[in-house]
């Protein structure tokens, strides 16, 4: 069955977008056209292996096929709008989208790994303070097909293989859940770009419906939990989800996530300034993350004027580490990439500009 949603019409034909179908449903789609099922499996090393920008270069299809291809199939969902290039090599790429929207894309280099963060929205539902994503208003889901490409656009970019994904980018992939899951599955599959489960991390800003749908599908995915508050007075201030989702349940959660899969969950913890960054912070933080047996990452607050929040000095960052240690609890504080072209966490905008 063709997806609707990302199907469009030009001139009264009919037109999908042909990464919006995982191998099986490709094989149907092209049954029902006549097409034997192994041409399905050429589609997709084509597609995926080859990372071919036109379907003339399928040069092992009949022409006839190529043909019908390309008058009802797109191959590309996304076009390049800005390309970011920070001063510590990361890259953003502000991308177009068919119905106009932008999104964008994150591509971290390292000597021993390259690192892909996607988005999963256009906009975002859920106004977490800290996050310039949530000041732009939520407009749609992006569909598999949009979320494939942003990988395979950074993955042409980078000239190598992308080795890790993180599902920060703008947007709550665990509100997107079955075209984020759909993609996943496609970047999973050995006819796919076929990056392990474990080398992708979904982040969740607390959706608790979908923290247990992923404990129940089979994919052994990493799951990190934008927690920022360790009360949740505050956490209601800063990130209005828990008014839905309070802390309690969401370590109910966690730990349910933990028992399912046995992937250890990490807890995200953004250090803002006088808010969240005394030692009572510290220890009531090594509690939560002592029961659900995580581990903590310390992010460094990446300002931005309309956020009205102020990052925690160098040295308050250690000392608050040392709290963490000091209680057995496994804790680093992440490497902030990209600060000076927008594109570090908490900052993409999908909008031109740095
Ligand atoms: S942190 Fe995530 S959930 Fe919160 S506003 Fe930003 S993109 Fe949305």
């Amino acid at each position: 069955m063709v997806p609707k949603s990302t199907t469009l019409c030009y001139n009264s034909i009919m037109i999908s977008e042909i990464k919006d179908f995982n191998l099986e449903e490709l094989k149907k789609e092209l049954a029902r056209r006549g097409i034997p099922e192994f041409r399905a499996s050429q589609v997709f090393h084509w597609l995926y292996k080859q990372q071919v920008a036109s379907f003339w270069e399928m040069n092992n299809l009949p022409r006839d096929m190529i043909k019908l291809l390309e008058e009802n199939y797109s191959l590309s969902a996304v076009t390049t709008a800005q390309e970011f290039i920070s001063k510590d090599d990361s890259r953003k790429y502000l991308l177009k989208l068919k119905d106009g929207n932008q999104i964008e894309t994150v591509l971290i280099p390292n000597p021993d790994r390259q690192t892909v963060c996607l988005s999963t929205q256009v906009g975002c539902k859920f106004c977490c303070r800290m996050c310039a994503s949530g000041l732009k208003k939520f407009v749609r889901n992006l569909t598999a097909a949009e979320i494939l490409e942003q990988l395979l656009y950074a993955q042409k970019k980078a000239g190598s293989r992308i080795t890790n994904i993180v599902f920060m980018g703008m947007g709550e992939p665990l509100e997107n859940f079955d075209q984020v899951i759909k993609a996943i599955r496609v970047i999973n599959s050995s006819e796919g770009p076929e990056i392990a489960a474990r080398k992708i991390t979904i982040s969740t800003a607390g959706f608790i419906p979908g923290i247990k749908k992923i404990a129940e599908i089979e994919l052994q995915l990493n799951l990190s939990v934008s927690l920022h508050a360790t009360t949740d007075e505050l956490r209601n201030e800063l990130m209005p989800i828990n008014k839905t989702y309070p802390i309690r349940d969401l370590v109910a959660a966690c730990q349910n996530y933990f028992q399912k899969t046995k992937r250890i969950v990490t807890i995200e913890y953004v250090l803002l300034k006088g808010k969240n960054d005394a030692v009572d912070d510290a220890r009531r933080l090594a509690g939560i993350v002592k029961a659900l047996k995580g581990k903590v990452n310390l992010i460094p607050f990446n300002p931005y004027t309309e956020l009205k929040l102020e990052p925690t000095a160098r040295e308050d960052m250690e000392r608050f580490k040392y709290w963490l240690e000091r209680d057995q609890v496994p804790v680093t504080i992440r490497d902030s990439r990209g600060s000076d072209i927008m594109a570090a966490c908490g900052q993409l905008l999908g909008k031109a500009g740095q």
